[in-house]
């Protein structure tokens, strides 16, 4: 097993540093400074690098970090990656040099045409597709695309840690408890998040069970969020149809 060390990047977003005696690896890094002050405090290498999609915000750190480290990056198979050494698509089998950690790649196209998900270890590392209480806005892909990603990561264990790429969890609570406000497992959620982040903590990883129970874009077969999504959408007739309206109606939000 490894250990899974957070490093807030920007203004929300997290870089996921995985580390396994002296090697480690990072998971979209955006920006390289924060990742090279922790590799220097903790004594590590950095032996890979994993990118989810090609968002400046998960792979602007990439260069620096190489001119720094010799490590592996793995990326989309398909999108514009900085230094990419292996390319990846779903179905692959990831092994992480000195790290003795494999993940499984998981196409999750939507946000992004080439998004990829890692998953192993029952950690699931999401990129920008699924967040606390919410999903990523659909950049390139489809409504379909979209929630047939979700609909990939919502069948993973339910025991799953996911750890996304920001942290959105409180905004994105709002928005699902004006789309389902009779959903208890939520609203005890909002309040737990409210508390963590009133003390600057962080809300991330979350599981896939709790994604699962509180949700909406995981959720759009419930009758509340399709009666919700109906009021915006009256002809939203299917659980993707109910997806596309609820994601419009967050983007205005
Ligand atoms: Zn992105």
């Amino acid at each position: 097993m490894f250990d899974v060390i957070r490093i807030p990047a920007f203004k929300d977003n997290y870089i996921w540093l995985l580390r396994k005696g002296a090697a480690a690896a990072v998971v979209d890094p955006g920006d390289a400074q924060p990742v090279l002050e922790v590799l220097e405090r903790e004594h590590l290498s950095l032996t890979a690098i994993l990118v989810t999609h090609h968002h400046a915000d998960h792979q602007g750190g990439v260069s620096r970090l190489l001119a720094h480290y010799r490590a592996e990056v793995f990326g989309p198979a398909v999108e514009s990656i900085t230094g990419r050494t292996t390319p990846v698509r779903g179905g692959d089998r990831v092994r992480i040099p000195f790290c003795d950690i494999e993940f499984q790649v998981l196409d999750v196209p939507g946000h992004t045409l080439g998004h990829v998900a890692y998953y192993g270890a029952g950690c699931l590392f999401c990129g920008d597709t699924l967040f606390g209480a919410g999903c990523g806005r659909l950049f390139e892909g489809t409504a379909t695309q979209m929630a047939d990603s979700l609909a990939r990561l919502a069948a993973l264990p339910d025991q799953t840690a996911v750890y996304c790429a920001h942290e959105y969890t409180q905004a994105n609570l709002r928005f699902a408890l004006a789309v389902e406000p009779g959903n208890r497992c939520l609203r005890s959620r909002a309040e737990a998040v409210s508390l963590a982040r009133d003390e600057g903590l962080p809300t991330i990883p979350s599981t896939i069970a709790l994604e699962k129970a509180s949700n909406p874009f995981l959720r759009c077969g419930e009758p509340e969020v399709v009666a919700s999504a109906r009021r915006r959408v009256p002809g939203a007739k299917d659980a993707v149809a109910v997806f596309a309206a609820l994601r419009a109606w967050k983007d205005g939000f």
